[in-house]
């Protein structure tokens, strides 16, 4: 399989799509054919480790990591996507957890599996100079790119988070690794990060002297291992029930939610796609008008999905095609801070559940916008991170402490370590 720019262009290997991220002409790579799986022939009930060695099998085709596919999704699935159901009846509904990752958010599944790839070609190359990753982060990226590539031969990473403005236990996650992870507090705004991670990558003596890599968010290897949890929880869902299932997944740039659009076409039982998006509306907006009109971010409680301008849809009209005929695959709707304060306390009034911000952006779609279709079907709310990640946000609306997940406790426990640097990218050359 190989892999192609959303702009043409030449056709490219895998290694060399994940290795670069970005197509040289500034499309972003798609593989040049989709496969197609029929439910039917697909286990269910099976690891997702397992599952995933059978849906990435054709991505992987023809690639120098073929032979080593089996090995990547034991190193890089080590955890597991639940479906829990929490409502039976007529209509019922699920919630597709997540985070059970080291930093307890969906990212972690992309991030591992870019470090379990990205090492082995780095092993491969024979350069004994160590590959630099460099990542800007607004808070949930770059813990999870640095917990994935810690203490990976051969590698090391750059956090660039912009100082001040991430949570507290976002910012430990960016800061508490060491070794081969650097991370850098820089005196701005999220946007200097990304310019100076931009500025890195255009001097082309720097990024050949320090051998420079991008995880960023729009990399191939991000989406691969994100389709296999939609393959998952709906295969699992039909296996047991009979009946395909509709999504509604928060989105920010798209990522998450185009691997769900992945697996649909691909084949496998998805039926109904929503997208649900915090105060940032361009997608809504889209679908309603037919006119693509990226704009600045406005920062909400769901800050992970604050994204004007989300990237991801070059890819989604370049599947499903412009707005009339996504219009047909998928709806789209945007909730307010207001609204997802008002869906965590309800939540919890009601069952006990604890969402996060980003979680609450979904509930709030299927309690209000869907509540008056009464179809009798099955929704899965996913849930893209662990509310305890935003304890200063949902402990104050649920009144009571959040039990910190294992693994993230572990974390909080390392001893914090970082520079605070101006943004100019002599204060981070001067630190590689
Ligand atoms: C990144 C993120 C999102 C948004 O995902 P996209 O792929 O950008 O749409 C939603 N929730 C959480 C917790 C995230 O970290």
């Amino acid at each position: 399989m190989n892999y192609q720019s959303t702009r043409g262009g030449a056709p490219v290997a895998l290694e060399d799509a994940i290795m670069s991220g970005t197509a040289p002409d500034g499309g972003l790579f798609v593989p040049v054919e989709l496969p197609h799986f029929d439910p039917a022939d697909m286990p269910a009930h099976v690891p997702i480790r397992e599952l995933a060695q059978l849906v990435l099998k054709p991505f992987f085709d023809g690639s120098e990591l073929s032979g080593e596919l089996d090995e990547i999704c034991a190193d890089a699935f080590t955890f597991a996507a639940p479906l829990r159901q929490i409502e039976t009846g007529k209509q019922k509904l699920s919630v597709l957890e997540l985070f059970h990752g080291p930093t307890a958010a969906f990212k972690d599944f992309g991030a591992r599996f870019l470090a379990a790839t990205m090492s082995r070609i780095i092993r491969r190359r024979d350069d004994t100079r160590p590959a630099t990753i460099v990542v800007a982060t607004s808070g949930d990226t770059g813990g999870a790119v640095a917990a994935a590539f810690h203490q990976r031969p051969g590698t090391r990473v750059v956090v660039l988070f912009p100082d001040g403005r991430v949570s507290p236990r976002q910012e430990h996650q960016l800061t508490c690794w060491g070794d081969n992870i650097i991370s850098l507090a820089v005196k701005g705004e999220f946007d200097d990060c990304q310019r100076l991670a931009k500025a890195l990558f255009a001097d082309a003596a720097i990024s050949a002297e320090h051998n420079l890599c991008s995880a960023n968010s729009i990399n191939v290897g991000r989406l691969l291992p994100q389709s296999v949890y939609y393959a998952q929880s709906s295969l699992d869902y039909l296996a047991a029930n009979g009946e395909p299932s509709n999504y509604i997944v928060p989105t920010g740039n798209l990522g998450n939610a185009f691997a769900c659009a992945w697996a649909k076409q691909m084949g496998f039982p998805v039926a109904d796609m929503i997208l649900a998006t915090n105060a940032n509306r361009t997608i809504p907006d889209y679908l309603d008008s037919g006119n693509w009109e990226p704009r600045s971010s406005v920062a909400t409680l769901a800050s992970a999905m604050d994204v004007g301008d989300p990237s991801n849809m070059e890819r989604l009209r370049q599947l499903w095609g412009d707005a009339d005929a996504l219009r047909e695959k998928l709806r789209s709707f945007s909730v307010s801070d207001d609204e997802i304060r008002e869906q965590i306390r309800t939540e919890f009034a009601r069952s006990g559940l604890i969402c996060c911000p980003h979680t609450a952006t979904g509930f709030h779609v299927y309690r209000n916008l869907l509540a008056q279709e009464r179809k009798g079907n099955h929704w899965i709310i996913v849930a893209t991170a662990h509310a305890a990640k935003f304890d200063d946000i949902v402990e104050p609306l649920v009144g009571e402490a959040i039990p910190v997940p294992d693994e993230l406790a572990r974390i909080l426990e390392w001893p914090s370590h970082f520079d605070t640097i101006e943004p100019d990218i002599s204060e981070i050359t001067a630190r590689l």
